[in-house]
Protein backbone atom coordinates (compact mmCIF):
# COMPACT_ATOMS: atom_id res chain seq x y z
CA UNK A 1 0.00 0.00 0.00
CA UNK A 2 1.28 3.58 -0.64
CA UNK A 3 1.45 6.48 1.45
CA UNK A 4 -2.07 7.93 -0.40
CA UNK A 5 -3.74 4.82 1.03
CA UNK A 6 -2.10 4.92 4.85
CA UNK A 7 -2.69 8.34 5.10
CA UNK A 8 -6.85 7.82 3.88
CA UNK A 9 -6.95 5.12 6.24
CA UNK A 10 -5.53 7.07 9.32
CA UNK A 11 -8.09 9.99 8.68
CA UNK A 12 -9.93 10.58 11.62
CA UNK A 13 -13.26 8.42 11.25
CA UNK A 14 -16.26 10.00 11.45
CA UNK A 15 -19.55 8.06 10.78
CA UNK A 16 -20.89 8.49 7.39
CA UNK A 17 -24.80 8.01 6.25
CA UNK A 18 -26.71 7.93 3.26
CA UNK A 19 -30.04 7.11 1.69
CA UNK A 20 -29.23 4.09 -0.20
CA UNK A 21 -32.32 3.38 -2.35
CA UNK A 22 -33.03 5.25 -5.54
CA UNK A 23 -34.57 8.42 -5.11
CA UNK A 24 -38.57 8.41 -5.79
CA UNK A 25 -41.77 6.17 -3.90
CA UNK A 26 -40.97 2.95 -3.04
CA UNK A 27 -42.34 -0.18 -0.96
CA UNK A 28 -39.22 -0.17 0.98
CA UNK A 29 -36.20 2.53 1.38
CA UNK A 30 -32.62 1.72 3.24
CA UNK A 31 -30.73 4.21 4.80
CA UNK A 32 -27.42 3.26 5.68
CA UNK A 33 -25.01 4.22 8.47
CA UNK A 34 -21.53 3.20 8.49
CA UNK A 35 -18.60 4.00 11.23
CA UNK A 36 -18.22 3.81 14.29
CA UNK A 37 -20.84 5.25 15.88
CA UNK A 38 -23.46 3.28 13.86
CA UNK A 39 -24.65 1.58 16.98
CA UNK A 40 -24.64 4.59 18.95
CA UNK A 41 -26.76 6.03 16.39
CA UNK A 42 -29.02 2.72 15.64
CA UNK A 43 -30.07 2.90 19.94
CA UNK A 44 -31.12 6.24 19.70
CA UNK A 45 -33.59 6.46 17.26
CA UNK A 46 -34.74 3.13 16.66
CA UNK A 47 -36.88 1.54 19.49
CA UNK A 48 -37.10 -2.56 18.76
CA UNK A 49 -40.53 -3.57 19.67
CA UNK A 50 -39.09 -6.55 21.53
CA UNK A 51 -37.58 -4.30 24.11
CA UNK A 52 -40.13 -1.46 24.04
CA UNK A 53 -41.38 -2.70 27.67
CA UNK A 54 -37.94 -3.14 29.00
CA UNK A 55 -37.33 0.44 28.80
CA UNK A 56 -34.12 2.16 26.44
CA UNK A 57 -31.24 0.13 27.72
CA UNK A 58 -30.57 -2.87 25.00
CA UNK A 59 -27.68 -4.10 23.29
CA UNK A 60 -28.68 -5.16 19.71
CA UNK A 61 -27.48 -8.45 18.19
CA UNK A 62 -25.10 -8.22 15.47
CA UNK A 63 -26.69 -9.19 11.70
CA UNK A 64 -29.89 -9.58 13.58
CA UNK A 65 -32.68 -7.77 11.95
CA UNK A 66 -35.12 -6.46 14.72
CA UNK A 67 -38.68 -4.97 13.82
CA UNK A 68 -39.82 -1.47 15.92
CA UNK A 69 -39.68 2.34 15.48
CA UNK A 70 -37.71 4.95 14.63
CA UNK A 71 -38.46 7.30 17.13
CA UNK A 72 -37.48 11.44 16.81
CA UNK A 73 -37.85 12.19 21.00
CA UNK A 74 -41.63 11.21 21.19
CA UNK A 75 -42.47 11.39 17.71
CA UNK A 76 -43.05 8.14 15.32
CA UNK A 77 -40.98 8.79 12.16
CA UNK A 78 -42.18 5.01 10.98
CA UNK A 79 -42.25 1.39 11.63
CA UNK A 80 -39.24 -0.24 10.14
CA UNK A 81 -37.23 -2.84 10.25
CA UNK A 82 -33.48 -2.52 11.65
CA UNK A 83 -30.18 -4.25 11.71
CA UNK A 84 -26.63 -3.57 12.70
CA UNK A 85 -23.71 -5.65 11.10
CA UNK A 86 -20.65 -5.07 13.54
CA UNK A 87 -16.73 -4.74 12.50
CA UNK A 88 -15.50 -6.26 10.52
CA UNK A 89 -18.47 -8.80 9.28
CA UNK A 90 -20.05 -6.00 7.31
CA UNK A 91 -19.62 -3.56 3.99
CA UNK A 92 -16.99 -1.61 4.97
CA UNK A 93 -15.61 -3.37 7.42
CA UNK A 94 -16.66 -0.89 10.01
CA UNK A 95 -19.79 -1.28 12.03
CA UNK A 96 -22.81 -0.23 9.54
CA UNK A 97 -26.44 -0.28 10.75
CA UNK A 98 -29.07 -0.25 8.28
CA UNK A 99 -32.69 0.62 8.72
CA UNK A 100 -35.18 -0.22 6.55
CA UNK A 101 -38.49 1.98 6.32
CA UNK A 102 -41.17 2.96 3.79
CA UNK A 103 -39.52 4.15 0.61
CA UNK A 104 -41.19 7.39 0.14
CA UNK A 105 -38.79 10.35 0.03
CA UNK A 106 -40.13 12.57 3.23
CA UNK A 107 -39.58 9.53 5.61
CA UNK A 108 -36.17 8.83 4.39
CA UNK A 109 -34.93 12.37 4.52
CA UNK A 110 -37.11 12.42 8.23
CA UNK A 111 -34.77 9.54 8.93
CA UNK A 112 -31.75 10.71 7.21
CA UNK A 113 -31.76 14.20 9.17
CA UNK A 114 -32.44 12.29 12.57
CA UNK A 115 -29.40 9.99 12.07
CA UNK A 116 -27.22 13.66 11.24
CA UNK A 117 -28.25 15.12 14.23
CA UNK A 118 -27.37 11.90 16.28
CA UNK A 119 -23.44 12.34 14.74
CA UNK A 120 -23.50 10.88 11.33
CA UNK A 121 -22.60 12.85 8.36
CA UNK A 122 -23.70 13.16 4.65
CA UNK A 123 -21.73 10.47 3.24
CA UNK A 124 -20.09 11.35 0.11
CA UNK A 125 -20.52 9.78 -3.67
CA UNK A 126 -19.40 6.32 -3.47
CA UNK A 127 -17.88 6.53 0.38
CA UNK A 128 -19.25 3.29 1.56
CA UNK A 129 -17.44 1.26 -1.21
CA UNK A 130 -14.27 3.50 -0.66
CA UNK A 131 -14.00 2.64 2.77
CA UNK A 132 -14.90 -0.72 2.13
CA UNK A 133 -11.91 -0.31 -0.34
CA UNK A 134 -9.54 1.43 1.80
CA UNK A 135 -10.54 -1.03 4.80
CA UNK A 136 -8.98 -3.73 2.15
CA UNK A 137 -12.26 -5.70 1.82
CA UNK A 138 -12.33 -5.90 -1.55
CA UNK A 139 -9.93 -4.02 -4.44
CA UNK A 140 -9.93 -1.04 -6.79
CA UNK A 141 -11.09 -3.24 -9.42
CA UNK A 142 -13.92 -4.66 -7.42
CA UNK A 143 -15.28 -1.95 -5.80
CA UNK A 144 -15.87 -0.23 -9.87
CA UNK A 145 -17.54 -3.51 -10.42
CA UNK A 146 -20.16 -2.68 -7.97
CA UNK A 147 -20.67 0.58 -9.85
CA UNK A 148 -20.88 -1.07 -13.00
CA UNK A 149 -23.20 -3.68 -11.78
CA UNK A 150 -24.97 -0.91 -10.81
CA UNK A 151 -25.36 0.87 -13.74
CA UNK A 152 -25.69 -2.55 -16.49
CA UNK A 153 -27.90 -1.70 -19.11
CA UNK A 154 -27.73 -5.32 -20.96
CA UNK A 155 -26.96 -8.56 -19.58
CA UNK A 156 -23.52 -8.86 -21.23
CA UNK A 157 -22.44 -5.55 -18.90
CA UNK A 158 -23.88 -7.62 -15.73
CA UNK A 159 -22.29 -10.47 -16.53
CA UNK A 160 -18.32 -9.28 -16.92
CA UNK A 161 -19.70 -6.76 -13.89
CA UNK A 162 -20.11 -9.81 -11.68
CA UNK A 163 -16.89 -11.70 -13.17
CA UNK A 164 -15.33 -8.54 -12.20
CA UNK A 165 -16.56 -8.71 -8.92
CA UNK A 166 -15.69 -12.14 -7.99
CA UNK A 167 -12.29 -10.90 -8.43
CA UNK A 168 -11.88 -11.89 -12.37
CA UNK A 169 -10.31 -8.45 -13.14
CA UNK A 170 -8.23 -8.57 -9.67
CA UNK A 171 -6.65 -12.57 -9.85
CA UNK A 172 -5.35 -12.00 -13.71
CA UNK A 173 -3.57 -8.43 -12.84
CA UNK A 174 -1.87 -9.69 -9.43
CA UNK A 175 -0.80 -12.75 -11.84
CA UNK A 176 0.56 -10.59 -14.11
CA UNK A 177 2.06 -8.29 -11.72
CA UNK A 178 3.46 -11.39 -10.11
CA UNK A 179 5.00 -12.58 -13.14
CA UNK A 180 6.28 -9.20 -13.77
CA UNK A 181 7.92 -9.15 -10.34
CA UNK A 182 9.88 -12.13 -10.91
CA UNK A 183 11.09 -10.23 -14.31
CA UNK A 184 12.52 -7.65 -12.01
CA UNK A 185 13.94 -9.93 -9.30
CA UNK A 186 15.64 -11.60 -11.88
CA UNK A 187 16.98 -8.10 -13.49
CA UNK A 188 18.27 -7.43 -10.01
CA UNK A 189 19.99 -10.03 -9.25
CA UNK A 190 22.01 -9.71 -12.70
CA UNK A 191 23.16 -6.31 -11.73
CA UNK A 192 24.18 -7.36 -8.12
CA UNK A 193 26.06 -10.59 -9.55
CA UNK A 194 27.18 -9.34 -12.36
CA UNK A 195 30.31 -11.92 -12.25
CA UNK A 196 27.96 -15.11 -11.86
CA UNK A 197 25.32 -13.49 -14.62
CA UNK A 198 26.52 -11.85 -17.71
CA UNK A 199 24.73 -9.46 -19.40
CA UNK A 200 23.79 -11.39 -22.38
CA UNK A 201 22.17 -14.01 -19.97
CA UNK A 202 20.42 -11.36 -17.88
CA UNK A 203 19.31 -10.19 -21.07
CA UNK A 204 18.13 -13.46 -22.52
CA UNK A 205 16.05 -14.91 -19.85
CA UNK A 206 14.71 -11.35 -19.33
CA UNK A 207 13.74 -10.84 -23.25
CA UNK A 208 11.73 -14.20 -23.16
CA UNK A 209 9.65 -13.54 -20.42
CA UNK A 210 8.99 -10.22 -21.06
CA UNK A 211 7.71 -11.45 -24.43
CA UNK A 212 5.47 -14.36 -22.78
CA UNK A 213 3.74 -11.09 -20.44
CA UNK A 214 3.08 -8.79 -23.18
CA UNK A 215 1.60 -11.76 -24.86
CA UNK A 216 -0.75 -12.74 -22.22
CA UNK A 217 -1.98 -9.25 -21.47
CA UNK A 218 -2.22 -8.22 -25.13
CA UNK A 219 -4.51 -11.18 -25.31
CA UNK A 220 -7.02 -10.13 -22.19
CA UNK A 221 -7.08 -6.72 -24.34
CA UNK A 222 -10.66 -6.85 -26.54
CA UNK A 223 -11.22 -3.25 -27.34
CA UNK A 224 -14.45 -4.35 -29.50
CA UNK A 225 -15.48 -6.63 -27.18
CA UNK A 226 -15.32 -3.92 -24.18
CA UNK A 227 -16.95 -1.08 -26.49
CA UNK A 228 -20.08 -3.91 -27.12
CA UNK A 229 -20.40 -4.83 -23.14
CA UNK A 230 -20.44 -1.17 -22.22
CA UNK A 231 -21.65 1.19 -25.31
CA UNK A 232 -23.89 -1.32 -27.58
CA UNK A 233 -23.11 -1.63 -30.76
CA UNK A 234 -24.18 1.22 -32.82
CA UNK A 235 -26.07 0.64 -36.53
CA UNK A 236 -26.62 3.63 -38.60
CA UNK A 237 -29.54 2.84 -41.58
CA UNK A 238 -28.71 5.17 -44.91
CA UNK A 239 -29.85 5.28 -47.88
CA UNK A 240 -32.13 7.20 -50.48
CA UNK A 241 -35.59 8.90 -49.80
CA UNK A 242 -38.45 6.72 -49.61
CA UNK A 243 -35.89 3.52 -49.64
CA UNK A 244 -38.14 2.16 -46.25
CA UNK A 245 -35.62 2.97 -43.96
CA UNK A 246 -37.87 4.46 -41.23
CA UNK A 247 -40.59 1.77 -41.75
CA UNK A 248 -37.33 -0.62 -40.98
CA UNK A 249 -36.46 0.67 -37.66
CA UNK A 250 -39.85 0.62 -36.54
CA UNK A 251 -40.26 -3.17 -37.18
CA UNK A 252 -36.90 -3.77 -35.73
CA UNK A 253 -37.06 -1.90 -32.45
CA UNK A 254 -41.50 -2.34 -32.62
CA UNK A 255 -42.45 0.63 -32.12
CA UNK A 256 -43.33 3.94 -34.08
CA UNK A 257 -40.19 5.79 -33.37
CA UNK A 258 -39.59 7.44 -37.06
CA UNK A 259 -41.86 9.15 -38.87
CA UNK A 260 -43.17 7.20 -42.08
CA UNK A 261 -45.01 9.27 -44.81
CA UNK A 262 -44.69 8.72 -48.30
CA UNK A 263 -42.99 12.29 -49.05
CA UNK A 264 -39.37 11.97 -49.83
CA UNK A 265 -37.50 13.66 -47.05
CA UNK A 266 -39.68 13.93 -44.32
CA UNK A 267 -36.96 12.09 -42.18
CA UNK A 268 -35.23 15.29 -41.10
CA UNK A 269 -33.17 14.60 -38.27
CA UNK A 270 -31.75 11.57 -36.92
CA UNK A 271 -33.86 9.50 -35.59
CA UNK A 272 -32.90 6.74 -32.22
CA UNK A 273 -34.26 3.33 -31.44
CA UNK A 274 -32.91 0.54 -29.32
CA UNK A 275 -33.35 -3.03 -28.77
CA UNK A 276 -31.14 -5.71 -26.91
CA UNK A 277 -30.25 -8.82 -28.98
CA UNK A 278 -27.73 -11.17 -27.01
CA UNK A 279 -27.33 -9.38 -24.06
CA UNK A 280 -25.97 -6.23 -26.32
CA UNK A 281 -27.66 -3.12 -26.53
CA UNK A 282 -27.91 -2.08 -30.06
CA UNK A 283 -28.74 1.54 -31.24
CA UNK A 284 -30.50 1.71 -34.44
CA UNK A 285 -29.78 5.86 -36.00
CA UNK A 286 -32.28 6.39 -38.97
CA UNK A 287 -30.54 8.92 -41.14
CA UNK A 288 -31.86 12.01 -43.02
CA UNK A 289 -32.61 11.61 -46.41
CA UNK A 290 -28.63 11.64 -48.00
CA UNK A 291 -29.53 13.39 -50.78
CA UNK A 292 -28.11 16.83 -51.86
CA UNK A 293 -30.31 19.55 -50.27
CA UNK A 294 -30.04 23.54 -49.78
CA UNK A 295 -32.84 23.12 -47.36
CA UNK A 296 -30.43 24.75 -44.18
CA UNK A 297 -33.10 22.51 -42.09
CA UNK A 298 -32.53 19.14 -44.06
CA UNK A 299 -28.97 20.19 -44.63
CA UNK A 300 -27.95 19.89 -40.84
CA UNK A 301 -30.11 16.61 -40.99
CA UNK A 302 -27.26 15.15 -43.92
CA UNK A 303 -24.85 16.19 -41.83
CA UNK A 304 -25.74 14.69 -38.69
CA UNK A 305 -26.70 11.80 -40.37
CA UNK A 306 -22.86 11.95 -42.20
CA UNK A 307 -21.44 11.86 -38.65
CA UNK A 308 -23.69 9.23 -37.58
CA UNK A 309 -22.53 6.36 -40.60
CA UNK A 310 -19.00 7.48 -39.84
CA UNK A 311 -19.14 6.42 -36.01
CA UNK A 312 -21.24 3.57 -36.69
CA UNK A 313 -20.37 -0.06 -36.15
CA UNK A 314 -22.59 -1.12 -39.20
CA UNK A 315 -23.71 1.57 -41.35
CA UNK A 316 -26.76 -0.60 -43.15
CA UNK A 317 -27.38 0.75 -46.82
CA UNK A 318 -31.11 0.22 -47.30
CA UNK A 319 -32.13 0.01 -51.01
CA UNK A 320 -35.50 -0.43 -52.41
CA UNK A 321 -35.84 -3.43 -54.47
CA UNK A 322 -39.00 -2.08 -56.31
CA UNK A 323 -36.47 0.35 -58.17
CA UNK A 324 -33.23 -0.14 -60.38
CA UNK A 325 -30.42 0.33 -58.25
CA UNK A 326 -29.62 4.18 -58.65
CA UNK A 327 -26.27 6.19 -59.46
CA UNK A 328 -25.80 7.49 -56.00
CA UNK A 329 -26.55 4.11 -54.68
CA UNK A 330 -23.67 2.30 -56.57
CA UNK A 331 -21.45 5.13 -55.14
CA UNK A 332 -22.22 4.12 -52.08
CA UNK A 333 -22.11 0.70 -52.22
CA UNK A 334 -18.53 1.00 -53.51
CA UNK A 335 -17.81 3.06 -50.36
CA UNK A 336 -19.02 0.29 -47.92
CA UNK A 337 -16.83 -1.54 -45.15
CA UNK A 338 -16.45 -4.82 -44.86
CA UNK A 339 -18.93 -4.66 -41.94
CA UNK A 340 -21.14 -3.26 -42.96
CA UNK A 341 -24.26 -4.44 -44.93
CA UNK A 342 -27.27 -4.03 -47.35
CA UNK A 343 -30.65 -4.35 -46.90
CA UNK A 344 -32.94 -4.67 -50.06
CA UNK A 345 -36.82 -3.32 -49.07
CA UNK A 346 -39.67 -4.10 -49.76
CA UNK A 347 -39.59 -7.50 -51.25
CA UNK A 348 -43.23 -7.93 -51.44
CA UNK A 349 -43.30 -5.94 -54.72
CA UNK A 350 -41.92 -6.34 -58.11
CA UNK A 351 -38.07 -6.22 -57.93
CA UNK A 352 -36.04 -4.55 -60.09
CA UNK A 353 -32.96 -4.62 -57.71
CA UNK A 354 -31.78 -7.65 -56.19
CA UNK A 355 -29.15 -9.62 -54.11
CA UNK A 356 -27.67 -10.27 -57.66
CA UNK A 357 -27.80 -7.17 -58.44
CA UNK A 358 -25.45 -6.07 -55.18
CA UNK A 359 -22.89 -9.27 -55.07
CA UNK A 360 -22.00 -8.35 -58.31
CA UNK A 361 -20.96 -4.75 -57.48
CA UNK A 362 -19.80 -5.91 -53.59
CA UNK A 363 -19.87 -9.98 -53.44
CA UNK A 364 -17.99 -9.50 -49.96
CA UNK A 365 -21.03 -7.51 -48.69
CA UNK A 366 -23.67 -9.22 -46.65
CA UNK A 367 -27.00 -8.72 -48.11
CA UNK A 368 -30.42 -9.03 -46.49
CA UNK A 369 -33.75 -9.14 -48.73
CA UNK A 370 -36.94 -7.98 -46.66
CA UNK A 371 -40.02 -6.62 -46.51
CA UNK A 372 -40.08 -4.19 -42.98
CA UNK A 373 -44.04 -4.06 -43.34
CA UNK A 374 -43.65 -8.11 -42.42
CA UNK A 375 -42.35 -8.32 -38.83
CA UNK A 376 -41.41 -11.78 -39.56
CA UNK A 377 -39.25 -10.81 -42.69
CA UNK A 378 -37.05 -8.66 -40.89
CA UNK A 379 -35.17 -11.50 -38.62
CA UNK A 380 -32.54 -12.41 -41.14
CA UNK A 381 -31.58 -8.90 -39.92
CA UNK A 382 -31.84 -9.08 -35.99
CA UNK A 383 -29.96 -12.53 -36.39
CA UNK A 384 -27.27 -10.83 -38.83
CA UNK A 385 -27.41 -8.10 -35.82
CA UNK A 386 -27.09 -10.60 -32.81
CA UNK A 387 -24.12 -12.36 -34.74
CA UNK A 388 -22.28 -8.85 -35.13
CA UNK A 389 -22.50 -8.38 -31.50
CA UNK A 390 -21.62 -11.59 -30.24
CA UNK A 391 -18.61 -10.85 -28.02
CA UNK A 392 -15.80 -12.95 -26.22
CA UNK A 393 -16.81 -14.92 -23.40
CA UNK A 394 -15.25 -14.62 -20.06
CA UNK A 395 -13.35 -11.36 -20.48
CA UNK A 396 -11.76 -10.34 -17.33
CA UNK A 397 -10.77 -7.03 -18.63
CA UNK A 398 -13.60 -4.56 -20.01
CA UNK A 399 -13.46 -1.42 -18.31
CA UNK A 400 -11.92 1.44 -20.14
CA UNK A 401 -9.96 2.51 -17.35
CA UNK A 402 -8.60 -1.10 -16.83
CA UNK A 403 -7.83 -1.28 -20.83
CA UNK A 404 -6.07 2.00 -20.90
CA UNK A 405 -3.46 0.96 -17.99
CA UNK A 406 -2.95 -2.26 -19.03
CA UNK A 407 -1.90 -0.95 -22.76
CA UNK A 408 0.26 1.47 -20.96
CA UNK A 409 1.92 -1.44 -19.25
CA UNK A 410 2.57 -3.46 -22.50
CA UNK A 411 4.02 -0.14 -23.72
CA UNK A 412 6.57 -0.51 -20.69
CA UNK A 413 7.17 -3.40 -21.25
CA UNK A 414 7.77 -2.83 -24.98
CA UNK A 415 10.02 -0.43 -23.95
CA UNK A 416 11.97 -2.51 -21.91
CA UNK A 417 13.15 -5.06 -24.76
CA UNK A 418 14.02 -2.24 -26.74
CA UNK A 419 15.98 -0.82 -24.29
CA UNK A 420 17.63 -4.19 -23.74
CA UNK A 421 18.38 -3.92 -27.80
CA UNK A 422 20.78 -1.35 -27.25
CA UNK A 423 21.64 -0.67 -23.79
CA UNK A 424 22.77 -2.80 -20.81
CA UNK A 425 20.31 -5.10 -18.72
CA UNK A 426 20.19 -2.04 -15.67
CA UNK A 427 18.70 -0.09 -17.76
CA UNK A 428 15.33 -1.58 -18.55
CA UNK A 429 14.34 -2.06 -14.57
CA UNK A 430 12.77 1.91 -15.09
CA UNK A 431 10.27 0.55 -17.58
CA UNK A 432 9.81 -2.38 -15.68
CA UNK A 433 8.49 -0.31 -12.70
CA UNK A 434 6.72 2.25 -15.20
CA UNK A 435 4.86 -1.19 -16.15
CA UNK A 436 4.54 -2.26 -12.20
CA UNK A 437 3.00 1.09 -11.25
CA UNK A 438 0.40 0.59 -14.11
CA UNK A 439 -0.92 -2.71 -13.69
CA UNK A 440 -1.09 -1.73 -9.64
CA UNK A 441 -3.56 1.16 -10.92
CA UNK A 442 -6.35 -1.32 -11.78
CA UNK A 443 -6.48 -2.96 -8.34
CA UNK A 444 -5.50 0.23 -6.51
CA UNK A 445 -2.50 -1.34 -5.30
CA UNK A 446 -0.28 2.06 -6.68
CA UNK A 447 -3.16 4.47 -6.49
CA UNK A 448 -3.27 8.37 -6.12
CA UNK A 449 -6.00 10.05 -4.04
CA UNK A 450 -6.66 11.87 -7.43
CA UNK A 451 -7.55 8.40 -9.31
CA UNK A 452 -9.66 7.45 -5.99
CA UNK A 453 -11.50 10.84 -6.41
CA UNK A 454 -12.15 10.32 -10.04
CA UNK A 455 -13.22 6.22 -9.47
CA UNK A 456 -15.95 7.27 -6.56
CA UNK A 457 -17.06 10.30 -8.12
CA UNK A 458 -19.25 8.39 -10.52
CA UNK A 459 -20.82 6.11 -7.92
CA UNK A 460 -24.41 7.29 -6.32
CA UNK A 461 -24.73 8.64 -2.60
CA UNK A 462 -25.80 5.38 -0.48
CA UNK A 463 -23.26 3.18 -2.28
P1 LIG B 1 -37.51 6.41 -45.66
O1 LIG B 1 -37.66 7.75 -46.32
O2 LIG B 1 -36.38 5.64 -46.25
O3 LIG B 1 -37.43 6.47 -44.18
O4 LIG B 1 -38.82 5.58 -46.06
P2 LIG B 1 -40.15 5.29 -45.23
O5 LIG B 1 -39.92 4.27 -44.16
O6 LIG B 1 -40.74 6.61 -44.82
O7 LIG B 1 -41.04 4.60 -46.33
C1 LIG B 1 -41.43 5.24 -47.51
C2 LIG B 1 -42.67 4.57 -48.06
O8 LIG B 1 -42.39 3.23 -48.44
C3 LIG B 1 -43.82 4.51 -47.06
O9 LIG B 1 -45.02 4.72 -47.75
C4 LIG B 1 -43.77 3.07 -46.56
O10 LIG B 1 -45.01 2.59 -46.13
C5 LIG B 1 -43.31 2.34 -47.81
N1 LIG B 1 -42.61 1.10 -47.48
C6 LIG B 1 -41.59 0.93 -46.61
N2 LIG B 1 -41.21 -0.34 -46.59
C7 LIG B 1 -41.97 -1.02 -47.46
C8 LIG B 1 -42.04 -2.38 -47.88
O11 LIG B 1 -41.29 -3.27 -47.44
N3 LIG B 1 -42.98 -2.69 -48.84
C9 LIG B 1 -43.81 -1.77 -49.35
N4 LIG B 1 -44.67 -2.15 -50.27
N5 LIG B 1 -43.79 -0.47 -48.98
C10 LIG B 1 -42.86 -0.10 -48.05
Amino acid sequence: MNVDKEKQMNRPEDTIAAVATAPGQGGIGIIRISGSQAEDILQKVFSPAAHRKEGDSFRMESHRMMYGRILDGTEMLDECMAVLMRAPSSYTREDVAEIQSHGGTQVLNRILELCLKNGARMAEAGEFTRRAFLNGRIDLSRAEAVMSLIAARGEQERRAAVRQMAGGTADFIRKAADDLYRLQAGLAACIDYPEEITDEEGAGSLRSGLETLISELRGAVDERSSRLIHDGMHVTLFGIPNAGKSSLLNTLVGQDKAIVTEIPGTTRDTVEGEMMLGGIRIYLTDTAGMRETDDPIERIGVERSEKALRDADIAMLVLDGSKPLGKEERRWLQQLRETDTVVINKSDLQQETTSETVSSIRPDIRCLTVSALDTGSVQPIRNYLRESAEVRDQLVLTQPRHLDAVKRAIGCLEDAIRTLDYMTPDMAATDLQAAQNALGEITGDRVEEKLLDAVFSGFCVGK
